[in-house]
Formats: C-alpha cells, sequence, structure tokens
C-alpha cells in the first residue's frame, strides 16, 4: 500500500494510473475510520483497479463552535484498516497544503444545501463540496463512494459532480450499524458506555417511523414525527432534536405524508455530541 502526502505526488500518480489505463475509486473520509468506512472501501475495489481513500479532517465543513480541536484521529489504526480491507493508496495532505494562507476560491452547491443539515450547518456543504472538489481534482477518480449515513451530503456531491461535468460515477453505499442499530460515526467514540447506550435513540425513532408506515398505514409526517420525538426523549431525557425531516429521496423537498422514495432523516445533540441519521419510509 502507497502513503502520499504531497499534492504534486499524488497527482503524479493517478496520471500515472490513468496513462496505465487503470480505473480509479476514490473513497474521502475524514479518518478514525470504522466498518461503515471500509464497507466504502471494498465498494470502490469492486469498481476500480486502484483505491485511493483520503485521510483529511477538513476544517471547512466544520462550524467556529463544532469538534474541528477534538475530533479523533488515528493515522496508524487508519492505514492498518484500510490494508485490511484491501486499499492500494491513501492519500493524506496537510491542512496547510490543501488550504494555503492566500486560499480563496469554494465551490458551493445551492438549492439542495438549504434545508436539513444546511439549515443548520449554514458554512458546512460548502466547505464540504470545496474539499471533495479538490479531492477530484487531484486524484481524477473514475468512481467515488459515499455513505448514505451523510444522505444530504450524497445527493449535494451528486449534483456538484453533475454540475460541474465530473466524468466520476457516483456510488452511495448503504449505512453500516452496531448490534444495536447505531450508525456507526467516528463521534460515538465520544460516549461512555452509559451514553453510548442512550444513543441507540436516533435508531429506534427511525424503526418506530417505518413500522407505523408500513405495519399501521400511518402516513401523515406531523404524526410520524411526534412518535419519534416521543421515543427519543423516552430513552435519551436529555436529547435535543435539532430537525426530524420527512422528504423526497431525490429532491429533498419536504412532504406531508410518506409515499415511495420518502426518507427520514434526523440530527440529535446527546449529551454534547450531535448526530445524524436516516431510514427510507417505504
Ligand atoms: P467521515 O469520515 O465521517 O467524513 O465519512 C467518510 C465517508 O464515510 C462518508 O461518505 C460517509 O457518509 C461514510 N460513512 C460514515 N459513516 C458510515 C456508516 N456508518 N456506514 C457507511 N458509510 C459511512
Amino acid at each position: 500500500m502507497i502513503v502520499v502526502r504531497s499534492i504534486k505526488k499524488m497527482q503524479a500518480l493517478s496520471r500515472k494510473l490513468a496513462s496505465e489505463g487503470k480505473k480509479i475509486g476514490l473513497v474521502p473520509t475524514m479518518g478514525f475510520l470504522h466498518e461503515g468506512h471500509l464497507s466504502l472501501i471494498k465498494r470502490a475495489a469492486k469498481h476500480s483497479d486502484a483505491v485511493i481513500t483520503t485521510i483529511f479532517v477538513n476544517p471547512t465543513q466544520f462550524g467556529p463552535n463544532e469538534d474541528l480541536n477534538k475530533y479523533p484521529r488515528d493515522e496508524k489504526g487508519d492505514l492498518r484498516k484500510i490494508k485490511q480491507a484491501g486499499g492500494d493508496i491513501v492519500f493524506i495532505p496537510k491542512a496547510t497544503d490543501i488550504y494555503p494562507g492566500d486560499f480563496q476560491t469554494y465551490v458551493a452547491v445551492e438549492g439542495i444545501t438549504k434545508t436539513l443539515e444546511g439549515a443548520h450547518r449554514p458554512t458546512h456543504f460548502r466547505g464540504v463540496t470545496t474539499i471533495v472538489a479538490k479531492l477530484f481534482n487531484t486524484t481524477r477518480p473514475d468512481v467515488a463512494v459515499f455513505g448514505l449515513k451523510d444522505y444530504q451530503q450524497a445527493m449535494v456531491l451528486k449534483q456538484m459532480a453533475r454540475d460541474l461535468d465530473y466524468p466520476i460515477k457516483i456510488i452511495v453505499a448503504p449505512t453500516v450499524r452496531e448490534k444495536d442499530g447505531l450508525a456507526m460515526s467516528s463521534r460515538n467514540k465520544y460516549f461512555n458506555p452509559e451514553q453510548r447506550k442512550q444513543a441507540v435513540c436516533l435508531y429506534k425513532a427511525l424503526q418506530r417511523a417505518r413500522t407505523l408506515v408500513k405495519n399501521h398505514r400511518m402516513t401523515k409526517t406531523t404524526v410520524l414525527s411526534r412518535a419519534m420525538g416521543q421515543i427519543i426523549r423516552t430513552i435519551c431525557r436529555t436529547a435535543e432534536i435539532d430537525y426530524i425531516a420527512f422528504t423526497d429521496f431525490e429532491s429533498l423537498r419536504p412532504v406531508k405524508k410518506v409515499k415511495k422514495n420518502c426518507i427520514c432523516s434526523l440530527a440529535i445533540r446527546l449529551f454534547g455530541v450531535r448526530l445524524i441519521d436516516n431510514m427510507k419510509m417505504m
């Protein structure tokens, strides 16, 4: 496995791979890898000849009061896991190379970044699209794999790839969960064992909504949201709900009644940690 730390070297390596006719797969991450990330690497390997995993805790996607400085890191462990998962190349750029002092160009998707996460984290998606555009330019992938766990992010990046004519196939891979259903996340590490137990409330609430839709034909999203709120507060008394939203999967427009292709997304603060999750309702 090759570890590359310089942008120039990464560009040269991607060009060389392309000139040899190799298909490149890209998996961007912020490190502290878990099985969810590794599933993306394995998926990318099925669609390419060389998988580039990137590790970069991207400062521009964090808001001023978010967890940039305490975001967990474990480069050694990450390299071991990537190797085991079948990764070929790991790109670990420095923040000062990605954003030099005179950096002043950003990529911003409009419309669909204004709702859900974007409404609560106003500069977040601009940071995401800027870093992913830069990674696309540096690694020139044929395929890039993102997780459905960050559903809106995946849709925003698909939109960016379409709008900016990146010739890249974007694959969105399913969410990998812990045994109790909690979506794997690097941020789960922040919880102590008791808090971690309560963090299952996001999954339980989504599951409850889906059960109400499937088994009880309950489709009114106001009623479903209320039922979800109850579950969340029963499991974690101090949980703060940022939003529970039912939207059309493609357009991200809110829906009043659940129908085909409707996804429920939610963001919750638990013990100072902000978690997101989502589930298709039908
Ligand atoms: P992150 O390191 O959190 O920025 O995530 C890097 C990539 O891994 C993104 O495409 C995420 O959507 C994806 N990802 C994070 N958690 C999971 C999970 N539990 N299952 C599948 N993919 C995930």
